[in-house]
């Protein structure tokens, strides 16, 4: 499948909430949603009626963009949430948080999932000392994270360093200098921050 080139704001837009797609914008008034808070295209302000269908595949779209995931590997990931113990829904939110690209962007260490997701594909990020490429790579338990010291260095890194203090979500901890953390634990769905109604995505898989 292609990987999108357009516009991400027009994906909020789409979907009618902040995905955070775009890093720092996405805090002030120029974001696309504050500005335009309605769909996009000729027909974009019209009211219409949406489907039970439509609720349940705007939720199931809402949650591939925000971690940008195409829709077989999305599918693949409802398929291995469904084969684990627990609530199906839950289970893919965990599966999803515990990517690398997205650790690296919840310590800090990108802007965006999209930047963090550049910084794991050109080597920059360790895990367990050793490099990983992959964004899709699945953290486990006890995974440490790293920036290859090589790229301490860079200008990205050490502006970070010099940043201060980073909060992350309760089942990781970041490093002293910032640079890197650890999953303590797999995150619960309380632990996820995500105004997301997963259930709607698993009738979605369901029907
Ligand atoms: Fe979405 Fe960020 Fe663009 Fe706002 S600025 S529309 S949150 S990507």
């Amino acid at each position: 499948m292609a990987r999108y080139t357009g516009s991400v704001c027009r994906l909020c837009r789409r979907e009618g909430a902040k995905l955070f797609l775009k890093g720092d914008r996405c805090y002030t008034e120029k974001c696309a949603v504050a500005r335009r808070g309605y769909p996009p295209g000729e027909h974009g302000q019209r009211r219409r009626r949406t489907s039970e269908y439509g609720l349940q595949l705007r939720e199931k779209q809402k949650l591939r963009r925000i971690y940008g995931v195409h829709e077989a590997q999305f599918a693949r990931y409802f398929d291995m949430a469904e084969r684990r113990r627990g609530i199906t829904g839950e289970n893919l939110l965990a599966i999803l948080e515990t990517r690398l690209d997205n650790v690296v962007y919840r310590l800090g260490l990108g802007a965006s999932r999209a930047e963090a997701r550049q910084l794991v594909r050109h080597g920059h990020i360790y895990v367990n000392g050793r490099r990983v490429s992959i964004p899709s790579y699945e953290l486990r338990e006890g995974d440490e994270i790293s920036v290859r010291p090589a790229s301490k260095n860079l200008v990205h890194f050490k502006s970070l360093a010099e940043a201060g203090p980073v909060t992350v979500p309760a089942w990781l901890s970041v490093n002293e200098d910032r640079l890197g953390g650890k999953v303590l634990s797999v995150p619960t769905r309380d632990q996820i921050d995500l105004d997301i109604q997963e259930h709607l995505i698993v009738e979605l898989y369901s029907r």
